[in-house]
């Protein structure tokens, strides 16, 4: 296996220039954030536009972004709701590169999904690089254990991660069926929690580990971590052989810095608060959560509590703050003080917007993002796949 495979810590799409402090080119005019007049020139942009356009909006977006977006929700949702709209002629996709890629696969040839901002990736998905998984599949068939795993895959991860998937006959999953995905690839890969079966998840560890002990029922014993800088991803033949659940080395940059630390800090201080976090925090943060879930199931729960409820949050510190303000008669506040907000999805701010908006308006169109075909093809295949499994619905 390689062990210097190149891996910048941010893959910025394409039509990167790495000599750029944003990492790319914005050809024309791309507005100053002072300029007083971004919202009515977004505005007016979006007008002319009609239903030519369609902005998606991820939940983890700036509000003054947003505000634009014609739906909002996780990324599978949004994929979805991009392939519902074949009379749109371009998506224009408020969120990162890989939820682009998903609406470029799931929407038709015809249409164009464009991203404001190439530069905005995810950490996470950029942690796994084809190199190294294809390293890592050949180590598993070198150590005698290929034939007993089944790849399951993060919505969170590269269209060649989900093409991959795809040829070794996988699944993509989302947080909200995991559980459904991981028992599916379980069973197919030789039997469920009680049998021999095994899973490689890509490439959240937290996600697959949480998921695996404490929807599955299984064992953190079963659970190895597959570093792709160390020679068979730091593990013996035998461990591989003994592990049910093989974690690629990767987590988000924001929910893997929720602390134990602040989940004690918020039962100390706030009287009755109830946690609540997603499953790509740390296994021990989740253990100690009341509630787990995905970005919408998040959402739900705070909007159901009955008011006075005081809630603690570990998700992306946007969402939260739109929490916050949507039901004030909740007391929600941010889980970790020393957090920041995703730096990647906050690459799409208005003078991104605008400048794409704007560039549509005048027949350009700036910062596609197309998969290529053959990879889309192997892709589509893993993500079919999950729309397949028994009732499945969309989470990030
Ligand atoms: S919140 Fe985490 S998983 Fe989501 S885009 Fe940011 S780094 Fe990636």
């Amino acid at each position: 296996m390689s062990t210097t495979a190149p891996l910048p810590l941010l893959v910025l799409g394409t039509g990167r220039d790495l000599a750029t402090e944003r990492g790319v080119e914005c050809p024309g005019e791309l507005p100053a954030p002072s300029d007083p007049g971004l919202v009515e020139r977004a505005r007016a942009a979006r007008a002319t536009l009609g239903d030519a356009v369609f902005v998606l909006g991820h939940h983890y977006q700036r509000d003054e972004v947003i505000e634009f977006a014609d739906v909002t929700g996780d990324s599978f949702k949004l994929a979805k709701d991009a392939a519902a709209r074949p009379d749109a002629a371009t998506i224009v996709f408020c969120g990162v590169h890989f939820m682009a890629e998903s609406a470029d696969i799931l929407t038709s040839d015809a249409q164009t999904v464009v991203l404001p901002d190439l530069a905005a990736g995810c950490s996470m998905a950029d942690m796994a690089a084809i190199s190294q998984v294809e390293d890592c599949w050949d180590d598993l068939v070198d150590a005698g254990v290929a034939e007993e795993v089944v790849p399951v895959t993060y919505m969170n991860s590269a269209a060649s991660i989900k093409a991959f998937t795809g040829r070794h006959a996988g699944t993509v999953c989302t947080s909200s069926n995991a559980r459904t995905a991981l028992s599916w690839a379980m069973d197919k890969a030789g039997g469920g929690r009680d049998g021999a079966g095994k899973v490689l998840f890509l490439p959240d560890q937290h996600l697959g580990r949480n998921t695996w002990v404490r929807e599955l029922g299984g064992s953190l014993t079963d659970c190895v971590v597959w570093d792709p800088h160390k020679e068979r991803g730091g593990l013996t033949v035998e461990q591989l052989q003994a592990a049910r659940m093989i974690l690629w080395r990767g987590h988000c940059s924001v929910h893997g810095r929720f602390s134990v630390a602040a989940v004690e800090a918020a039962r100390r201080e706030i009287p009755g608060v109830r946690v609540i976090v997603h499953p790509e925090c740390q296994h021990e943060v989740v253990e100690l959560a009341d509630e787990v879930g995905s970005t919408e199931k998040i959402i739900r729960t705070i909007a159901a509590a009955p008011a006075g409820t005081s809630w603690v949050v570990g998700t992306e510190l946007n969402l939260v703050r739109r929490l916050a303000r949507q039901f004030p008669e909740q007391r929600i506040a941010f889980l970790e003080k020393n957090v920041c907000y995703c730096s990647t999805m906050n690459r799409i701010d208005l003078p991104h917007l605008v400048w794409a908006l704007e560039s549509l308006v005048q027949g350009r169109v700036v910062n596609p993002v197309r998969v290529d075909p053959e990879v889309a093809a192997q892709a589509r295949a893993a993500l079919d796949q999950m729309l397949a499994l028994p009732g499945e619905t969309s989470r990030d």
